[in-house]
């Protein structure tokens, strides 16, 4: 019982940097470990047709230990890191645009069950909140599941997500800022843009934490 009672007061009064496990700034991402991330230059890594795709940065290091720390061991606390590195970021691109409506790239619910809570959505609701963009959770929804994409070839990647997002609410306010954490080849993001476009929707941007390099 003392030491639940232990865990619980060093829980909540004292905490580790997650990534270097220092305790002299009480905070779970230390200011080491954060500026020791490279930001990619200004301007988009890639597009698909003319729809820009900004990064912030690789998915390696410190990034890649924070993006699968948030996705597969339910680390809620780092999710307003993620979304303070993208906010950061994003203020460097001087877009001028104030009135984004924020999409969160979905995750289907059998997933998310497994997860505890909405990473993505959490991560856009802290992003919504340092930018004041419009958030959108409920519009844009996976109909199935799909098989994870890294074990995938491009055409089995496509072939895997073709039609597996459907657009509930159809007056969507543009223009749309499409999130998610990472993105390899932009195969879901080339998908929901896909299904926006059939919609009408066409003034879209795309903005993720860390690109994969595939080679
Ligand atoms: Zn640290």
């Amino acid at each position: 019982m003392i030491n639940i009672l232990k865990k619980l007061l060093d829980f909540i009064y004292y905490k580790n940097c997650y990534f270097c496990h220092k305790s002299d700034e009480n905070s779970v991402f230390c200011s080491d470990c954060y500026n020791s991330i490279k930001f990619l230059p200004y301007k988009p890594i890639f597009t698909i047709g003319h729809i820009k795709v900004f990064s912030v940065t690789y998915y390696k290091n410190i990034t890649q230990k924070l993006i699968r720390a948030v996705k597969f061991h339910n680390k809620k606390q780092l999710t307003f890191f993620q979304a303070k590195l993208m906010y950061e970021y994003w203020q460097k691109l001087n877009i001028n645009e104030k009135n984004y409506t924020v999409i969160p790239v979905p995750t289907y619910s059998i997933k998310l069950r497994k997860r505890k809570f909405n990473h993505m959505n959490l991560i856009c609701k802290h992003f919504c909140d340092l930018t004041n963009f419009s958030l959108d959770t409920t519009s844009l929804i996976r109909n199935r599941y799909t098989k994870p994409l890294y074990s995938l070839s491009k055409s089995e990647r496509e072939k895997n997500l073709k039609g597996a997002f459907t657009l509930l609410n159809k007056n969507l306010n543009s223009p749309i800022l499409l999130i998610d954490d990472i993105s390899t080849t932009g195969t879901t993001l080339k998908e929901i843009i896909s299904t926006l476009k059939q919609n009408g929707i066409n003034n879209i941007t795309c903005f993720v934490t860390a690109i994969a390099k595939t080679n």
